[in-house]
């Protein structure tokens, strides 16, 4: 096992990482930026590296920064959380090189996920179910007329380097393609320096529904269900569950299955999601995370299993402390991630949190490094804590929601909590009854605005 362990992230996901730690016995290095060196994961740490200046391409991001912090403290393995380098391959070559551990999957796989076109085509090649599309790149636009015709419109032009939702387009009829071949290129050719895109069909009303995978590395998968994660904004989600209101068990064996032999055959190390997404009965791959997610705790509410806890045993060698057979999923979880945004406009509101009051009582599991009295920096993403919770039933879990969010207090900054306030008493959201379409369609009709 690890002796130290250096956690190359910030916010609420070093927290969680740093508890995983603890729990382990393993020593914390936290690193910061000049804007983070008051924050919660710096205090909590054992050690502490200043790496660079607030921006984060100069500080999380800076590669020849980390492995120095890893060299001063003698830390002997890496935590990357999500974001920043998580996903990045030579992070995780260059930490070979220097012989510290990278908690995280092989600097392949990562390699093959991180690009869309190489992805598909692997997880065709392992059985998993794929949206109909072309086979590879495509350039040419009357290549592109023909697969469009034999696959049926919309169909939609997607960025092989893509990511965050950007270059994608969707071209209703044969007369949009040529324009919307044209338009995604030029998006992602100015978003990921790569010009490359690929066709799939548009799916109308899907949702997307993702599997959480954990591998040993040496051939040994599971799969822990799935979440729902159709709540979206701007291709972002917003509110996640486990499970799926609209799978049930023997669904949730099947797809898992599917993902954990796809992973055996890989030889996968540590934990990923397969992410699809899902319509009239049928699961079609969009992508692959080789990360820990957001959205993990839901995953952890239903099952028991610590995740981070696993990616570091697998990390250091060690066998998965589960079984598929012990893997039982046990109620029902939500996850509502709460931003310093404005809740209608979704405007970034950094600034001083003048007061704080999380909600508490069985079930309720607040992640979050922010306190009273400290400042949200600018310079970083909005998320500022998640509020997950759990119930025997999914109308339990929804009762319990609707009472922790009345009890979170957060004042100094605007947030997100109002949104969730309402979402927690629509009725379509009460009835599972939504797809990834409903929430911009909610916000566009000014739903937030109804009493
Ligand atoms: P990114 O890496 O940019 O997030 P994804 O492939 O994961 O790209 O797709 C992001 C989102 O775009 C999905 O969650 C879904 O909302 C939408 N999307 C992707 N592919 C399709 C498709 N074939 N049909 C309809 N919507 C899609």
């Amino acid at each position: 096992m690890f002796d130290k362990i250096l956690i190359a992230n910030r916010g609420e996901i070093a927290l969680r990482i740093l508890r995983a730690a603890k729990e382990l016995g393993i020593a914390t290095v936290a690193v910061h930026s000049t804007a983070d060196a008051d924050a919660m994961h710096v205090r909590l740490a054992d050690e502490s590296v200043c790496i660079g200046p607030p921006a984060a391409r100069d500080s999380y991001l800076n590669i020849p920064s980390i492995i120095a912090a890893c060299e001063i403290t003698g830390a002997d393995a890496v935590h990357p959380g999500y974001g920043f380098l998580s996903e990045n391959a030579r992070f995780a070559e260059v930490l070979a090189h220097h012989e510290i551990g990278f908690i995280g999957p092989k600097a392949e796989h990562i390699r093959i996920m991180g690009d869309k076109i190489e992805a598909k085509r692997t997880a065709k090649r392992l059985g998993i179910p794929c949206v109909p599309g072309s086979e590879g790149g495509v350039e040419d636009p009357v290549e592109a007329r023909r697969i469009a015709a034999e696959i049926g419109y919309p169909v939609l032009v997607k960025a092989a380097s893509g990511g965050g939702g950007r270059g994608m387009k969707v071209a209703r009829t044969e007369a949009d393609l040529e324009e919307a071949l044209g338009m995604a290129r030029q998006e992602a050719k100015a978003a990921f320096g790569d010009d490359a895109v690929y066709l799939e069909k548009y799916l109308e009303k899907p949702r997307h529904i993702e599997v959480q995978v954990l591998g040993d590395g040496q051939g040994n998968a599971v799969h822990l269900a799935e979440r729902d994660c159709s709540l979206q904004r701007r291709h972002q989600k917003v509110w996640e569950e486990g499970g799926s209101p609209v799978i049930d068990e023997a669904t949730r064996a099947e797809i898992g299955g599917i993902c954990a032999r796809a992973m055996q055959e890989l030889k996968y190390l540590g934990a990923g999601t397969v992410e699809f997404l899902y319509e009239d009965g049928r699961f079609y791959f969009i992508e692959m995370n080789t990360r820990i997610q957001v959205e993990h705790p839901v995953t952890e509410m239903i099952t028991g299993i610590d995740l981070v806890n696993e990616q570091i045993r697998v990390a250091a060698g060690l066998p998965l402390s589960v079984t598929q057979d012990e893997i039982k999923v046990s109620g029902h979880a939500i996850e509502c991630r709460i931003n310093a945004e404005h809740p209608a406009t979704f405007r970034p509101s950094p600034g001083l949190i003048t007061y704080f009051h999380p909600p508490g009582g069985l079930g309720v599991r607040v992640d979050s490094a922010v306190f009273q009295g400290y400042r949200i920096p600018p310079h970083y993403d909005s998320l500022i804590g998640k509020l997950i919770v759990h119930g025997r039933t999914r109308n339990e879990c929804l009762m319990r929601l609707r009472r922790a969010l009345d009890e979170f207090v957060v004042d100094g900054v605007d947030t997100t909590l109002p949104l969730f306030r309402t979402l927690v008493r629509n009725a379509d959201v009460l009835n599972g009854a939504y797809d990834i379409h409903w929430l911009e369609n909610f916000l566009a009709a000014g739903g937030l605005d109804e009493p």
